[in-house]
């Protein structure tokens, strides 16, 4: 009897947790066409300090940190993507931006495992997990396995590596695209 509730519970929990993988994948699948390795942009920095300014030439090349709460996205609500600063490639969906009360923009999901690459880093005396840009490698902030349904996960992401395309914007751009 014991081992047919515990074999029945472990199948409820499985079905859950595929079900959350779909919805999330669902949120992903709407958005950009996902991008290859081949199409990496690489610059000096140089070419990085001319293009970006100080904040966020301090956050995304030399892995600095904004202050909480100082950026202008960690509140912001509408509806869209947030792309990188750096090179504009499409990283976390409104879709899954929450509320955490930390001060930075927080998400509890990637667009897409392809844009968004993870690495250890183990500055400060801490083991995290940093958070990248795949295309430029610009720092983009850090993943924490505190985040909330259905992934657990909540990626602590500085306002300075990120801008936002509105959702109309996007649907006009690809209006004009096929005309
Ligand atoms: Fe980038």
């Amino acid at each position: 009897m014991k081992i047919i509730f515990i074999t029945a519970m472990l199948s409820l929990m499985m079905t859950a947790c595929a079900q959350n993988k779909a919805q999330v994948q669902g949120a992903a699948a709407n958005q950009e066409e996902t991008f290859s390795l081949n199409d990496r942009i690489e610059k000096s920095e140089a070419e990085w300090k001319a293009q970006m300014s100080e904040m966020e030439y301090y956050v995304m090349r030399e892995k600095g940190t904004e202050r909480a709460f100082s950026g202008d996205l960690w509140d912001h609500k509408e509806t869209g993507v947030y792309v990188c600063a750096a090179c504009k490639l499409p990283l976390f969906s409104s879709e899954t931006k929450f509320k955490s009360g930390t001060g930075w923009p927080s998400y509890y999901a990637k667009i897409n495992d392809s844009h968004v690459k993870e690495e250890t880093d183990s500055a400060f005396g801490m083991l995290r997990t940093e958070v990248l840009c795949a295309r430029c490698d610009a720092h983009l902030g850090h993943v924490f396995t505190d985040g909330p349904p259905p992934t657990g996960l909540r990626y602590c992401i500085n306002s300075a590596s990120l801008d936002f395309e509105k959702a109309e914007k996007k649907a006009d751009k690809e209006k004009e695209d096929k005309k």
